[in-house]
């Protein structure tokens, strides 16, 4: 077996950001459990081990439904924010984190409601932890266009300095982007940052049809990109974002080999591929685990593995002043450990 590349301990440990990750998909089985108790919710299975479990994208986002219902108050989103963030904080040292959250999947609660018991989850945990976490509500896109568009006149009508931007995600070949052109464009006027799950499960014309019809400026997943090499090109050279995350592609068709992931293809292609969890509970995975996977896996060098961080610094929806405050902060500590720089 060949060697590591860099130490899988150095890179667990080395400070990181990262910019996709679901709420929702990060709740701890044993908290899931317990909520579901609390809230007398049924659940498919008690076993915490056979909670998560699936072979494709439907029995996820089934799974993903049930993480959603068992979530009913301000203090169900303080507990599961902090624990999100405290586990990304010990397992692999995240400094700066953009969360997703469904508004819509909790129909039972307020998104005022809901938003301050994230709030003081994240101030909490950045308070224990100093990590620092921005929102992004996401538009599930299985529900109605018409329920788009009211989440995203919710989230313009009740600001907070937290939410910097709006996501779309569920099953893309079920509900396609065009549907979302109003909700997108009222998201434009409220001065929202905008992204979305694209050619995941759906073509590579998505990606398109999310940059220039819905306006987005990251490109979540994106994966069939690797379809479409003029597309590819395109994106290569105006160096936009792709927000990866490597377990999820065989749950969408890709082979499970890891060495025939669509995100060895990209990052080969000089795309500006940015690692994430996405769903680290769910996914029975976390960014120091992922960093590890693919810098070693695919022996990349140390400074590839600083890119990654460094390129997420730079997508970063938080101002400028926090991106140059982070890159400040997380760039000398990278070289060090890295073995990047001397003296
Ligand atoms: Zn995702």
């Amino acid at each position: 077996m060949t060697p590591p590349s860099i130490d899988p301990a150095v890179l667990r440990r080395m400070p990181k950001v990262e910019l996709h990750c679901h709420l929702e998909g990060s709740l701890r089985s044993s908290t899931l459990i317990a909520l579901a108790d609390h809230h007398g919710i049924t659940l498919p299975t008690r076993e915490p081990r056979w909670l998560y479990r699936y072979h494709d994208l439907a029995g996820f986002l089934a799974v993903y439904e049930v993480a959603c219902a068992v979530l009913r108050t301000a203090s169900d989103f303080a507990l599961v924010t902090y624990e999100a963030l405290e586990d990304a904080a010990m397992s692999s040292n995240v400094r700066y984190r953009e969360m997703f959250f469904n508004p819509t999947l909790h129909p039972d609660i307020s998104y005022q409601v809901m938003l301050a018991g994230i709030v003081d989850g994240i101030r909490a945990a950045e308070h224990d932890y100093g990590i620092r976490c921005r929102l992004i509500p996401s538009i599930y896109r299985q529900l109605p266009a018409s329920a788009a568009l009211e989440m995203v006149d919710m989230v313009a009508a009740h600001r907070s300095e937290y939410v910097v931007g709006i996501g779309m995600d569920g099953d893309e070949l079920l509900d396609p982007p065009e549907q979302f052109v109003a909700a997108y464009a009222a998201a434009a006027r409220a001065g929202l940052h905008r992204g979305a799950h694209m050619a995941h499960d759906g073509p590579a014309s998505f990606i398109t049809t999310c940059l220039d019809g819905l306006g987005c400026e990251r490109i979540d997943h994106g994966y069939h990109v690797v379809d479409d090499p003029a597309l590819m090109e395109r994106l290569r050279e105006a160096g936009t974002p792709f927000l990866c995350a490597t377990p999820t592609p065989p749950l969408c068709g890709w082979p499970s080999a890891f060495d025939e992931s669509p995100v060895r293809r990209m990052i080969d292609a000089g795309l500006t591929v940015i690692l994430n969890s996405d769903d680290p509970t769910m996914l029975h995975t976390d960014l120091g685990t992922e960093f590890d996977k693919v810098c070693n896996g695919w022996g990349l060098p140390p400074s590839r593995a600083k890119r990654f961080v460094m390129d997420a610094i730079d997508a970063a929806w938080c101002d400028a002043s926090e991106r140059a405050e982070l890159a400040r902060e997380i760039e000398p500590e990278l070289d060090r450990m890295l073995g990047l720089r001397t003296g």
